[in-house]
């Protein structure tokens, strides 16, 4: 079946269209294929502001969404009419932002006279690595650990379409929201997540030890697999602080390596902890934070230390985009679920153990 996924929980309007794979089919129809991945993205007009404008946003998705859907469309050789089922993120996100996609994904699929299914965006994410045609299939359980400008969840999957838990999840800031926080008072553009780590690659992530959140003994009991990023922000800006406040210049490529190495070793600690603790040797990353080098090979290095496997989906498909929410569509169309019904909308705040939002939702 050919799906066209919509995605508008932040700043990126996705549209992805997948040929899902046939249940029991051997081959290429045996596994899901991409057709195209279209993405306009709003960052550009939020960068002034240093972070993402619900406002902005949500007007930058409805006038993307209709060229989108031609190119995608276009990429991918078929006509409209050919789609068979359409999904769309319903949540978390954006309020606003969410509106504009299941307004647009409803219209498509009553015009087209398809199903509709509404999914949660962050098991998207991990849907996201289904779409890896070099790699084998995914195995459960696996723990998943999405870092993006707005999520910081631990995951344990048991099964994509049935069981997925929520382990932890930032208290406060996410990590790219860290990133961007940082790099803005590091003086550096938005995002700051690209430019923190190009000005890490000159610097020494030994020169300046930062807090790592919630790693304490004390913080075990009740906050195992959380993270918390704010604190170490107002770290950072101390730290900056004084530095001026003494006429020392600021060595922003040390300040931005020891942030980098606060972030990347929390990150990957917690996740290799909660592989240990429930016994599963798995690790899926995902989310656009994913992009920074230093945190694919310290979790690659310490989990091959550990025995324990890592998968990263292409990273074109770890930042938001349609296709991931398409191919998790796809999977529950092949495991043989129904579609959601009409009245479902935007939940900005959906969890995520509610993978699918059928037959009624929280509005
Ligand atoms: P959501 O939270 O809904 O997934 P988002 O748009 O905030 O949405 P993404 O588009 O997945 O998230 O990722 C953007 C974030 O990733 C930004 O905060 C950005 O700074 C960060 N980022 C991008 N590249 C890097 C990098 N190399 N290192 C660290 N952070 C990065
Ligand atoms: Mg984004
Ligand atoms: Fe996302």
């Amino acid at each position: 079946p050919l799906v066209l996924g919509i995605e508008t929980s932040c700043d990126e309007t996705g549209i992805g269209i997948v040929r899902g794979r046939v249940p029991g089919a051997s081959g290429p129809r045996g596994r899901h294929t991409l057709l195209s991945n279209t993405i306009a993205s709003s960052m550009d007009e939020h960068a002034r502001f240093g972070g993402v404008v619900p406002e902005v946003a949500a007007r930058a998705h409805l006038e993307a969404l209709q060229p989108a859907i031609e190119h995608a469309v276009a990429e991918a050789g078929i006509r409209l009419s050919d789609v068979d089922a359409v999904a769309v993120t319903s949540g978390p996100g954006l309020a606003g932002a969410l509106m504009v996609g299941v307004g647009a994904a409803k219209a498509l699929a009553v015009s087209l006279g398809t199903p509709l299914y509404a999914v949660n965006h962050l098991v998207g994410h991990i849907a996201a690595d289904v779409l890896d045609a070099d790699a084998p299939p995914l195995e459960y359980p696996t723990v998943a650990l999405l870092v993006s400008g707005g999520h910081t969840s631990l995951l344990l999957v048991r099964d994509l379409t049935r069981d997925v838990e929520l382990l932890g999840e930032t208290i406060d800031d996410a990590a790219g929201e860290a990133f961007d926080k940082v790099a803005r008072l590091l003086g550096l553009p938005y995002p700051g997540g690209p430019e923190i780590d190009r000005a890490a690659a000159e610097g020494d992530p030994e020169a300046i030890r930062f807090p790592r959140g919630l790693s304490r003994a004390s913080d075990m009991a009740k906050h195992r697999y959380d993270f918390s990023f704010s604190g170490l922000k107002t770290a950072v800006a101390r730290w900056v602080e004084q530095q001026e406040a003494a006429g020392a210049a600021v060595p922003v490529a040390d300040v931005a390596a020891g942030f980098r190495e606060a972030v990347v070793d929390v990150l990957v600690t917690k996740a290799l902890d909660a592989c240990a603790q429930h016994g599963v040797p798995r690790l899926l990353l995902g989310g656009g934070v994913i992009a920074n080098r230093r945190l694919r090979e310290v979790a690659l290095a310490r989990a091959e230390a550990a025995g324990v496997t890592v998968r990263i989906p292409p990273l074109r498909l770890c930042t938001d985009n349609g296709a991931m929410i398409a191919a998790l569509a796809a999977e529950l169309i092949a495991e043989g679920r129904a579609p959601s019904t009409l009245e479902f909308g935007a939940d900005s705040t959906l969890p995520v153990t509610q993978i699918q939002v059928a037959p009624r939702a929280v509005v």
